[in-house]
């Protein structure tokens, strides 16, 4: 049996008419940038997601850019973010001037840890980017609090974790702004890059809109030099159409995660447990094993691809070795790290697939 760890195509191919229609009706248009598509897309997302504000932005990366640039975070400030992340939680921080400060994590949860973030936080500290990782909630609202307590600000990377609720409130409303990757292998993929910022804040979105748009409101009038970071009409007519499918398919990985936790369970894998008043979308189906080799192994000669995310922690990356990160400065985050291990999951995912993927840990990994 040959099982992907995302299956893009069968989506593509359900949607081929649809899609292609959405495409036309750009075309026709000619509005190829700004314009009618990506307000429609912008009103759309908030209706379904949750949100008062919204900016389309070029992708996942630059929302958090923008976001850290209308807040006005730059050189001397510093900016907590987990160790746990994908870089693009990272890059922006750099990029604006700031210093990165990674932060260890919980060893049960994978969330952040308190303690650590009491200990890195200091009299520089302008921002925390909180990471609802793999689809699962981060515990926001103690996170809200810490921030509001430390006046530090909040940002939500929400690259994972579209349609994600915690307290039935959804994410990316808790801080000041929440940021999204429209990367075509995220539960709401584009047929190429795109990304959004939300926020309950006008002028933030204001802000964001004008950064992603060379610094201006009108046509030839640049407030600021700025750059473009916009988001493509073609993206925008393609995310409304397949908007549209997300609840369904948000539904089919909770029920994909909830068959993987039923199997699982009983064979003592550490499971990632979703904090109770939260409802998880499963981006990423995570488990540990000790023997993760093996198991990869196992699974690439059954025809079962695996990933891991992420196999090199924030802190063991060269990438910031400038700011004298090194490893073995990070206990929880860098053991994880060589634990491990990231199971098929997408929408169609069938449960003799399902089946199939235990039945291959049952005999090769050990926990
Ligand atoms: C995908 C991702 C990003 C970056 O999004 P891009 O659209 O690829 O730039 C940032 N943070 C996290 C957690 C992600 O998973």
């Amino acid at each position: 049996m040959k099982i992907p760890l995302v299956d893009l195509q069968v989506q593509t191919s359900a949607l081929r008419n649809e899609l292609l229609n959405a495409v036309s009706e750009v075309m026709d248009s000619c509005q190829f940038i700004q314009g009618p598509f990506v307000e429609r897309f912008e009103e759309d997302f908030l209706a379904l997601h949750g949100g008062e504000f919204a900016a389309g932005c070029s992708n996942g990366t630059s929302a958090i850019t923008l976001v850290l640039r209308a807040l006005g975070i730059g050189r001397n400030d510093e900016v907590l973010i987990p160790n746990n992340t994908f870089i693009g939680t990272a890059e922006p921080v750099v990029e604006s001037g700031a210093m990165p400060i990674f932060v260890d994590i919980e060893r049960e949860s994978y969330r952040l840890s308190l303690v650590d973030l009491e200990r890195k936080k200091s009299s520089k500290t302008k921002a925390l980017i909180a990471v609802h990782l793999y689809g699962l909630s981060e515990n926001i609202e103690v996170l809200k609090d810490w921030c509001e307590a430390n006046e530090i600000f909040l940002i939500e990377d929400c690259a994972q974790s579209h349609l994600c609720r915690f307290s039935d409130r959804p994410v990316g409303t808790f801080g000041v702004a929440g940021t999204f990757s429209f990367y075509p292998g995220k539960n709401l993929g584009a047929l190429g890059d795109a990304g959004l910022v939300i926020s309950n804040n006008r002028e933030l979105i204001e802000k964001v809109k004008m950064w992603a748009d060379h610094g201006r409101r009108k046509k030839y009038f640049h407030e600021f030099s700025a750059g473009n970071y916009r988001m493509d009409a073609l993206q925008a007519s393609i995310l409304s159409v397949k908007l549209r499918y997300l609840t369904e398919w948000t539904n089919r990985r909770v029920e994909v995660a909830r068959e993987y936790d039923r199997i699982l369970s009983k064979m003592g894998f550490k499971l990632l447990k979703p904090i109770p008043s939260s409802s998880p979308v499963y981006h990423l189906y995570v488990i540990e094993v000790s023997n993760r080799e093996q198991v990869r192994q196992a699974f690439k000669n059954a025809g079962v691809a695996s990933g891991i995310h992420y196999p090199v922690p924030l802190n063991c990356q060269p990438a910031f070795q400038q700011y004298g990160y090194q490893k073995g400065q990070f206990e929880v985050s860098e053991y994880v790290a060589d634990r491990i291990i990231s199971l098929p999951i997408f929408p169609e995912l069938e449960k003799t697939e399902i089946a199939y993927v235990c039945d291959i840990l049952s005999k090769e990994a050990t926990p």
